[in-house]
């Protein structure tokens, strides 16, 4: 029997919530962002900056979401998204997705030098592993796209990888993508830094409330409904994940939740390189951590359903083993590495694989206006969370992104029919086999 097709379109679901009683609600804001997340995080921090106090409104707590449960790898290339986001930005008549992506992870390393605490920063490269033939033809084609498109990249061999990666398996690798300009951090650090500088410049971070709806008033929207009361404001910012689709069901067609593992082993004295590593199309991923720990994630392809259409966050029993397998086999010296922790979460899968980011279209398709969205992040949160942040937040501040044009992220090609999802057959990718 072959599996059931997985449901792209699943009823949207309200982010689950324990509402914190204690909580005083201002009537009014300058600006709402929902969600504390590093894109709510990020478009909270540029608003703060361009003179506006926001009011970021959050469920759970800051980085509850993906942004809390992610690899804290920063990947320049995005991936097997890198061709499909580069012809959108083509089309939209942008240079190339890298000023993008680029940009971001400049304003991750300098919110690393200037919050407080830092975000645990390393610019150490990614290695992209090519464990088969199709893994090779793969990896040699996205590198050959991403060095036409400027990125500094190249195809290594056994060499080099023994220098990059000491203990690596190279005999289990036939090539891999070496790209110097990547990086990891800690994403929990991020969220929380860049909201403790919010609360500095004068925004308020609340937790324990849930948006229900927004609110209009003379033909655009004027504030939110919660769990705790109205709250009025000139706009508002949707940085909701895969729960967007809750607040603006018009999107649920081309916004699927895709549920993603990742487990982290115990504290090694071991040190496995310092670059993150990724391989099958960036669908298995692991970086060390500076403590020592090894953070992997990925294998959705094993989960049920390959994860597509799930909201739960529970962690199943599937995935973890393989993880821990495909870390023994290119990693001899983690064979034993206790994997000491497993949990999941939501990624936000656009159908068309590019986030959309900017004002949020009403259901026939026009802009609503005082609301904005960014989500969709398909994957890739750090090399898409800064930016998009800022560029939303210019929007808001002075009516027009000028870093760069949002155009390649229109939102309003969201909003009518399901684009049938280009990803999936990457997404499925072809499982590396585990020894
Ligand atoms: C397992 C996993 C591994 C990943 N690994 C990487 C990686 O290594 N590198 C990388 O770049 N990306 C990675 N990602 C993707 C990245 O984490 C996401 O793209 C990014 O975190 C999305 O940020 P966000 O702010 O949009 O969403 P979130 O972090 O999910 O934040 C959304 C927030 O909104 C809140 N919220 C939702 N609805 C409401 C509402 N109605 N009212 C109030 N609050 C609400 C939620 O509680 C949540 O905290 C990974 C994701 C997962 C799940």
């Amino acid at each position: 029997m072959s599996p059931a097709e997985p449901d792209f379109t699943p009823p949207p679901e309200p982010v689950p919530f324990r509402p914190d009683p204690r909580v005083e609600l201002p009537s009014t804001a300058e600006a709402i962002v929902v969600g504390g997340g590093m894109v709510g995080a990020s478009a909270a921090y540029h608003l703060a900056r361009a003179g506006l106090r926001p009011l970021v409104i959050e469920a759970n707590v800051p980085a509850w979401g993906a942004s809390g449960r992610n690899a804290g790898m920063a990947l320049t290339g995005l991936g097997g998204h890198f061709p499909r986001v580069t012809a959108l930005v083509r089309a939209a008549g942008g240079r190339s997705i890298l000023d993008y992506t680029s940009r971001s992870l400049d304003l991750l390393e300098a919110w690393d030098a200037e919050l407080p605490g830092g975000i645990e920063w390393d610019r150490s490269g990614s290695l992209d592993l090519a464990l088969d033939e199709a893994e090779e033809a793969h990896v040699r084609s996205m590198a050959g796209l991403q060095a036409v498109e400027g990125l500094e990249v190249s195809v290594v061999g056994p060499n080099e990888l023994r220098e990059l990666a000491p203990g690596l398996a190279v005999e289990e690798v036939r090539v891999a993508k070496w790209t110097p300009s990547d990086a990891k951090l800690n994403p929990f650090r991020l969220c929380y830094r860049l909201l403790d500088a919010v609360r500095e410049l004068g925004g308020t971070v609340i937790t324990g409330v849930r948006v229900e709806r927004l609110l209009a008033r003379g033909g655009r929207v004027a504030g939110v409904g919660t769990s705790h009361g109205e709250v009025a404001a000139g706009s508002v910012v949707l940085a909701t994940n895969a729960w967007t689709p809750a607040l603006a069901p018009h999107l649920a067609a081309n916004l699927a939740p895709i549920r993603e593992t990742v487990c982290v082993t115990e504290m090694l004295d071991v040190r496995i390189g310092e670059p993150g590593f990724e391989t099958n199309q960036c669908n298995e991923y692991w970086r060390q951590m500076r403590s020592g720990e090894v953070v992997i994630g990925g294998y959705a392809a094993a989960d049920d359903g390959m994860g597509i259409g799930q909201y739960s966050i529970r962690a199943g029993p599937e995935v973890p083993p393989l993880l821990a397998g495909l870390l023994a086999r290119l990693h001899p010296a983690l064979r034993d590495a206790r994997i000491v922790r497993c949990w999941a979460g939501l990624l936000d899968f656009a159908s068309l694989e590019m986030p959309m980011a900017g004002p949020l279209p009403a259901e026939d398709g026009t802009p609503l206006p005082g609301a904005f969205v960014a989500a969709g992040l398909t994957g890739h949160g750090h090399p898409y969370a800064p930016i998009l942040g800022l560029l939303v937040s210019e929007l808001i501040a002075g009516g027009r992104a000028r870093t760069l044009s949002l155009a390649p992220f229109d939102p309003g090609r969201y909003v009518g029919g399901a684009h049938a999802p280009s990803w999936l057959d990457p997404f499925r990718g072809h499982s590396p086999v585990i020894g």
